[in-house]
């Protein structure tokens, strides 16, 4: 494989965080010539009128998830910084951080195709490469904006990605697994548990912190 140089960056409210996210984490982290691969939880995410829990909660599962693994780091620039997390302001900080350094946005199929809805969403592909991760239940339906901006810069060669640091869209194969932190929290709400969904550490964590119950 090519020499792993870009950087990874997985967005997302993890409210909570599940297996869906981490299986897809863990098999771009091996697929792609990464050298890094962070999570990254938004503070305060600007497609959402609040969540569940405080991002505190929501950065401390991410830990309890990720610790074992070495090649996937936790970033929590999004949760400390005030005010709503645009995801263009988070690349353009990393890129003034990382140079030249390629830096690789993962997204799953759902938040893609509402892509163009983000705030300054054009730049997004000046700043890095999309990867965009399958997602069960979820077809593509781009707009024709989208369509637009997505087609030119498609390839099937993840090698690409450490060529230049930024703009091209890679569609990536990941294990489907039809878990979402929206039905998680709905069993837990019911008084049922979410067993096998997510990682027991996790679980013991909620449970600790009541969350989700009300
Ligand atoms: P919610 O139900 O609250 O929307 P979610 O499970 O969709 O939660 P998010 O935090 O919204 O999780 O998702 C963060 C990112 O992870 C998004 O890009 C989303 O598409 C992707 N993602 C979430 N669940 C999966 C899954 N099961 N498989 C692949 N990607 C996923
Ligand atoms: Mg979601």
């Amino acid at each position: 494989m090519a020499p792993r140089r870009a950087i990874g960056i997985f967005g997302g409210t993890f409210d909570p965080v599940h297996f869906g996210h981490l299986r897809a984490a863990a098999e771009a982290s091996e697929k792609l010539p990464l050298r890094e691969f962070r999570l990254m939880p938004a503070g305060s995410p600007p497609h959402r009128s609040r969540t569940f829990a405080s991002a505190e909660h929501r950065l401390n599962m991410l830990r309890l998830a990720t610790d074992d693994y070495e090649d996937l780091v936790v970033d929590e620039r999004e949760v400390r910084r005030e005010g709503e997390s645009y995801m263009v302001d988070t690349l353009a900080e990393i890129r003034a951080e990382e140079g030249d350094t390629p830096l690789v946005l993962m997204i799953g199929q759902d938040a893609v195709n509402k892509l163009d809805s983000w705030h300054e969403w054009r730049s997004l592909f000046d700043l890095a490469h999309l990867v965009v991760m399958q997602r069960p239940k979820s077809k593509h339906i781009y707009s024709g904006a989208l369509f637009e901006e997505l087609q030119p810069r498609l390839t099937e060669d993840a090698g690409l990605l450490n060529r230049q640091p930024a703009g091209y869209v890679l569609p990536l194969e990941v294990t489907q697994l039809e878990i979402s932190s929206t039905r998680i929290r709905r069993i837990l709400s019911q008084g049922r548990s979410p067993r096998f969904l997510l990682p027991e550490s996790v679980i013991a964590y909620m449970r600790e912190h009541d969350l989700y119950t009300g």
